[in-house]
């Protein structure tokens, strides 16, 4: 497809979003529009929304939005609630089968700021097969939510995955990186580590985040929780060494220990009967428990590593 004619499709996972989901299609329908009209993309472009098990009208509205604007607003309705990161697996999927080539997701709340789309279109142009929004600051979050992402990020950055801070889920993706998504069948994928792993061409875009207008935020602590672990667990299997590490150093403490009491045994004669042996055994065996789990853990990772079945490599290209 020519440059001038590209296809844009925009990801939409909504959860229970009754009260913004028409004003935001609404909306964003003008922003594609306007770009449209300046002639970056093509008038096939459209807007995918994936409800997400919703329990309000969101899915009667996207219904109506249909009847309204036709082909340009499609939608898909989830059985249950699967959580925010499915919604946007099957955003990004289901606009591949559809076709298009690039896509921008976006949140219902549309506290991410819309009028960088034209910015993403005009980065893809430029080359880069993934543009990821990177939030100026965190203004518009709650004082737990700021501070556990921002803990998450360096844990996330110490444990090997780097993955840059405020980083979020507003970004666009080619049909290319959209190629890849497809290779990859595991189950609890975290498209934030992912799209930054696959290696493809990459371009950061800032953007303020506003507050949201209507509605609340349909994370809670606990799904907070479960995004940062599977994120970590999904991507790193450094906690599992750290357990070995722990192990060990603790066999290596109990040698130094036994020296310690052993002196004091036999040069100071201060110590109960048995006493000694006791310790030293304790520590010891204690280490020993802790280093066989790690050993077991390293079994485990390798597991782990393969029952994901992760493409092992992506060509970027062919000669034939
Ligand atoms: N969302 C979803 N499924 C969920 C939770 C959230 O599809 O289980 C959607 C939600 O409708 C919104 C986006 O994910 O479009 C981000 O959610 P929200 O605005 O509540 O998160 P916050 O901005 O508070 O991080
Ligand atoms: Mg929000």
């Amino acid at each position: 497809m020519s440059e001038n004619k590209t296809v844009l499709a925009i990801i939409i996972p909504c959860y229970n979003e009754e009260l913004v989901v028409k004003s935001t299609v609404e909306t964003l329908l003008k922003v594609v529009e306007g770009i449209v009209t300046k002639g970056k993309i093509s008038d096939k472009s459209y807007i995918y929304l994936i409800d997400d098990g919703s329990k309000d009208k969101t899915w009667d509205i996207i219904e109506d939005l249909h009847k309204t604007y036709g082909s340009k607003v499609k939608g898909t309705k989830f059985i249950r609630n699967y959580g925010n990161q499915k919604a946007l697996i099957a955003g990004l999927l289901g606009v591949k089968e559809i076709g298009c080539d690039c896509v921008i997701s976006i949140d219902a709340d549309l506290q991410q700021d819309e009028n960088a789309i034209e910015t993403f279109i005009d980065e893809y142009h430029n080359g880069a097969e993934i543009v990821s929004g990177i939030r100026n600051d965190r203004k518009t979050d709650s004082f737990f939510k700021k501070y556990s992402a921002l803990c998450f990020y360096r844990l996330m950055n110490l444990l090997g995955v780097k993955i840059p801070p405020n980083h979020s889920d507003f970004r666009l993706v080619s049909s290319k990186g959209l190629e890849i998504l497809e290779k990859y069948s595991e189950e609890g994928l975290f498209l934030r580590g992912f799209f930054h792993e696959i290696g493809l061409k990459t371009a950061y875009v800032h953007f303020d985040v506003k507050p949201r207008a209507l509605g609340c935020s349909k994370f809670n602590f606990f799904s907070l929780t479960s995004l940062a672990l599977n994120g970590i667990t999904a991507f790193s299997i450094v906690p599992l060494r750290i357990i070995a590490a722990i192990g060990f150093l603790t066999v290596l403490g109990s040698f130094l220990f036994a020296l310690e009491v052993i002196s004091e045994k036999y040069f100071l004669h201060n110590t109960p009967k048995g006493w000694a042996t006791l310790v030293i055994l304790l520590a010891f065996f204690g280490g020993l428990q802790i280093f066989c789990l790690g050993i077991i853990g390293e079994y485990l990772g390798q597991i782990f590593n393969e029952v994901k079945a992760r493409p092992r490599y992506i060509k970027e290209k062919e000669l034939i």
